[in-house]
């Protein structure tokens, strides 16, 4: 057995030195004409690639962004004290590419592939940041669903496999914790996550990675991150530098989600590599090819059909507004290329309501039809609800006298509302997202209004020690049969019976 081995590799071997030979290597080199804020221009280096890779003989890495005549203006990806004019400048000929692959699953990597977390990554596997997104053709309808384990989303905002989906709201009002709270509710299923940091916090950063690894999230997941100490070019490159991760993974027919933190930090990047490399200021002082740079960013995110290895990827981008104003440039025109959003409201965050889901404004545009027809079933009406209970209660906020029927609604409003709380890190199942509602629609909590959460918990622990068949099977098949509808229904009664009715006597 040994000898055959190392008869396989000597053969291996000798095979390969009979085929060498050694080939010169053509390099370009440039001179460094100007340096300053970051962008370098370069003389005597002609004929280079939008977005190639330089590198300075001082071994920092500059991307050539304006192409000219005789020379090239880059941008410089790392710190740029070292560079000097006169110094020379090596053209490698590829533009900016990741490692891409099963080696990085766990893996933190800043955007042209080095790690960040200390350990050696080995791989030959690459693929270039910039790539075109797939074709009409190659593209399937939206059909799978991806759930995030937040009943207000899941509910009322369902994400499919491949779907676009924004994530929208001022600062501080809970958008990464839905992001992240996606990511590990991926646990049980097949998607691949990818975390992509930019211009954030490091120590923001080092906090999810942290939340990520505590749950065990990092196993099927990668990091890439360009923090807020990195150059604007680093920041610029690293959601194309992440999606190439993603379709690394896609191509193989895997499912991937993504996670882009945050695209107006992006986009400010991007302006400011802009206004350094003079190109025109528009709206808001942004260049004129601002939509673009999301627009091929996010039309990456694809549901591909079958002979294209019925792979998916899943974004969520995210966008900080100030002051709720979601019509400002980049917002409107992230939102006009996502399929959707979800919009988070500082209000209702502060009042309690966390996630803080503003559901009137939010949309999923493509998700309803790939969601489980168990949860259809039961989240019909639930907006509805929603909105008619914001007028209700608006009005009777005024201390009017209200009669029997307004009154049953309001605390079938406040009953909803109070529902859709959920804590952090805590997703629900299917079955549990779905007894829940069906427990509402029974009005189950009738009489329980002011404890709530603690019924509900109490719900779930006797659903799961009694009825951990019928839970197996929704969530196996994402159906609620009528039978198994019944089913549910008279142990929802018999619990309440138990809970609810036998306590408030
Ligand atoms: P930033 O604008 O700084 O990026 P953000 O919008 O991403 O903020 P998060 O960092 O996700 O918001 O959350 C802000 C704070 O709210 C955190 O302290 C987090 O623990 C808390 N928080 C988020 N979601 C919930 C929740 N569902 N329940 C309780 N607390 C929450
Ligand atoms: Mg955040």
């Amino acid at each position: 057995m040994a000898d055959n081995t190392n008869e396989k590799i000597s053969a291996y071997l000798k095979r390969k030195i009979a085929s060498f030979q050694v080939q010169p290597i053509v390099y370009h080199r440039g001179t460094v004409a100007k340096v300053g804020d970051g962008v370098v221009r370069v003389t005597d280096l002609p004929d280079r690639l939008y977005g190639e890779l330089l590198e300075f003989d001082g071994g920092v890495f500059g991307m050539a962004l304006d192409l000219e005549e005789n020379g090239v203006g880059a941008v410089l990806l790392d710190h740029a004290d070292t560079v000097h004019v006169g110094e020379g400048v090596r053209g490698t000929g590829v533009v900016a590419k990741v490692p891409v692959g099963n080696t990085l699953i766990g893996r933190i990597i800043d955007p042209i592939g080095r790690p960040l977390d200390g350990l050696p990554l080995e791989t030959d596997d690459y693929l270039p940041v910039e790539q075109s997104a797939p074709a009409i053709m190659d593209r399937q309808p939206v059909h799978t669903p991806l759930e995030t384990g937040i009943l207000a989303i899941d509910s009322m905002i369902p994400i499919g496999r491949g779907q676009r989906e924004l994530i929208i709201g001022d600062r501080q009002t809970g958008k990464t914790s839905i992001a992240v709270d996606t990511i590990l509710n991926q646990k049980q299923s097949d998607v691949l996550c990818i975390y992509c940091a930019i211009g954030q916090k490091a120590s923001n950063v080092a906090q999810t990675v942290q939340t990520l690894r505590q749950n065990d999230a990092l196993d099927y997941s990668v990091v890439v991150a360009a923090t807020a100490a990195d150059s604007p070019a680093m920041q610029y490159l690293a959601p194309y530098a992440a999606t190439a991760v993603a379709e690394g993974f896609a191509r193989k027919g895997k499912h991937v989600l993504i996670v882009y933190d945050d695209l107006s930090k992006h986009a400010v990047a991007y302006r400011t590599m802009s206004l350094l490399l003079h190109r025109p200021p528009g709206r808001e002082a942004f260049p004129g090819d601002v939509f673009y740079l999301h627009s091929r960013l996010l039309e990456r995110s694809a549901c591909l059909d079958e002979a294209h290895g019925d792979g998916s990827i899943t974004a969520l981008p995210i966008i900080e507004t100030v002051g709720g104003n979601m019509s400002a440039y980049i917002p409107t025109n992230v939102i006009s290329i996502t399929d959707g959003q979800i919009y988070l409201e500082s209000d209702l965050f502060h009042s309690g309501v966390r996630p803080a889901v503003n559901t009137g404004l939010s949309v999923s545009r493509v998700g309803r039809s790939a969601q489980h027809s168990a949860m259809r079933r039961v989240s019909g009406t639930l907006r509805i609800d929603l909105s008619q209970y914001r007028e209700m209660a608006a009005f009777a906020s005024f201390g009017s006298d209200v009669d029997d029927a307004t009154r049953q609604m309001l605390n079938k409003g406040r009953t909803l509302v109070e529902l859709l709380k959920q804590p952090r890190s805590a997703p629900y199942t299917l079955f549990e997202q779905v007894a829940l509602l069906t427990a509402y629609q029974q009005q189950i909590f009738e009489g329980a209004e002011n404890g709530l959460r603690a019924v509900a918990t109490a719900l779930l622990a006797f659903l799961k020690e009694n009825e951990s068949d019928l839970a197996e099977r929704v969530n196996q098949t994402g159906e609620l049969t009528d039978s198994d509808y019944e089913r549910l229904s008279a142990v929802l009664r018999e619990f309440k019976e138990q809970h609810i009715n036998g306590k408030s006597e």
